[in-house]
């Protein structure tokens, strides 16, 4: 295994094999990516120029279905980084019961410094290339960090015109004029606040005493900061890369959206930074501080590897929620979960975005479209049945949600892989 995020993130499988009597089989299976393409995505700028930029795909595991996973735009992706988002999305389809395998792809690039023409040109490029590895019943992309809706739309039209049929199907996440499906742009978060509910569910905690700090104000932060403070709860921080606001009193989030979406400059992406916004009253603090407030709940909705050793020891919330993909290392698992902080494990919270993804690629296959309150009930039945499922299997194994939580994915691959036949049955 090349990479030291893979390798921490093969953690917590291993623990989950401690509990779970495997086969074989299915721990060589699990070792490494079953597919990794790396390619050039070649772009004309707009000064006529000829770039080219580092594009990716990863299939990790396939056992249950088609590869499923997002496309990331960020200067620091690369193939090791996606191999492991990659495993992220195996075990949190296999999670959520999808008929999908993982995968995750990406290209290495600052997108905020493209044009909008620059961005549609690398995003059809992108699937030029990629094509051949990518389909409805292979391969199905969606939304990452910086890529969106609209970029989801190019790609879909792209495969299209390389495959001369119409196949919405090869990618979720769509505009809902072109195939997506009702709440997809909401979906991560607001799969996350069913599974923030449940797990607050029983205890005494009222949302308007409880305080939240949400690192991350894109597509998912923003949304779960949203409909935290809609149902109550006191969201005291957020921020985004460039730096946080604070305010003990909680931060009118509705107004910070506003003041990003008004000011987004000629990118598609917001050029304002929420510790600009004036009309918000609140302190400007770092993304390092936000992590260590004096909180009930910490929402990391932005990157990975954001608590770590170094700072774990600072963490005082009671609860984490990982809206990101991995955004507590498993050696800060660890002391976190000696102190008694919860962690409440990216694979079930963030699991709202591919379950409507699985939605809209329904909807696309049987040329239907679902009402909104269709798609939410549905999220919400899989998403609280999920929560409930992993807290079972946490006390019954006596182990915490993160390992329970790979525990019921395993389980899951493993009974697939013994059904195609094990060394067992092959030796008689
Ligand atoms: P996004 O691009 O919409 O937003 C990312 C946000 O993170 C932006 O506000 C950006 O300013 C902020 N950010 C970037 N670098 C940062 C840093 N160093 N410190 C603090 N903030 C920083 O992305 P998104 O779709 O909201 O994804 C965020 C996370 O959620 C990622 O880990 C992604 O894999 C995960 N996720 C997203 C979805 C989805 O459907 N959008 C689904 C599952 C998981």
């Amino acid at each position: 295994m090349s990479s030291k995020l893979l390798e921490d993130a093969h953690f917590a499988l291993k623990r989950a094999a401690e509990l779970v009597k495997i086969n074989a089989d299915t721990e060589e299976k699990l070792k490494r990516p079953e597919l990794s393409v790396k390619f050039s995505v070649p772009v004309r700028m707009d000064d006529g120029q000829l770039r080219t930029f580092g594009g990716y795909r990863v299939r990790y595991d396939t056992t249950l279905g088609p590869g499923k996973g997002g496309i990331r735009y960020h200067p620091k992706v690369d193939v090791d980084h996606l191999q492991t988002l990659a495993f992220w999305m195996t075990f949190k389809c296999a999670l959520l019961n999808l008929p999908y395998g993982g995968a995750k792809g990406g290209v290495q690039v600052n997108p905020k410094e493209l044009s909008r023409m620059e961005l549609e040109r690398l995003s059809r490029s992108y699937v030029n290339q990629v094509a051949d590895f990518i389909g409805p019943d292979l391969d199905v992309p969606a939304p990452d960090m910086y890529t969106n809706e609209l970029i989801m739309g190019w790609m879909a039209n792209q495969y299209s015109l390389i495959s001369r049929e119409h196949r919405p199907a090869v990618i979720t996440g769509k505009p809902l004029a072109l195939g997506g499906s009702a709440l997809r742009e909401r979906a991560t978060a607001t799969g996350a606040f069913f599974v923030i509910d449940e797990m607050l569910k029983g205890r005494d905690r009222r949302p308007e005493d409880t305080t939240v700090a949400v690192q991350g104000f894109g597509n998912a932060g923003a949304e779960v900061a949203t409909q935290l403070m809609e149902a109550g709860f006191r969201v005291v921080a957020v921020s985004d890369s460039q730096g946080a606001l604070y305010s003990e009193t909680g931060l009118n989030v509705k107004k910070l959206r506003q003041f990003k979406e008004q000011n987004g400059g000629t990118s598609v992406y917001h050029a304002a930074q929420v510790a600009d916004c004036e009309t918000v009253k609140g302190a400007q603090i770092s993304n390092a501080e936000l992590l260590t407030l004096d909180v009930d709940l910490l929402v990391p909705a932005a990157l990975e590897n954001q608590i770590t050793e170094e700072n774990a020891e600072d963490v005082r919330a009671d609860v984490i929620f990982e809206v990101a993909n991995g955004p507590v290392t498993s050696a800060a698992q660890e002391l976190l979960v000696e102190r008694d902080v919860e962690v409440v494990p990216g694979i079930l919270v963030n699991a709202g975005g591919v379950t409507v993804s699985y939605f809209e690629w329904i909807q696309n296959r049987r040329g239907e479209r679902w009402r909104e309150e269709k798609v939410r009930d549905r999220l919400e039945e899989r998403m609280r049945g999920a929560t409930e499922e992993v807290r079972a299997t946490a006390d019954e194994h006596q182990v915490d949600l993160t390992t329970a939580a790979y525990v019921v994915a395993l389980a899951r691959i493993d009974e697939a892989i013994e059904a195609q036949g094990t060394r067992e049955y092959y030796q008689g």
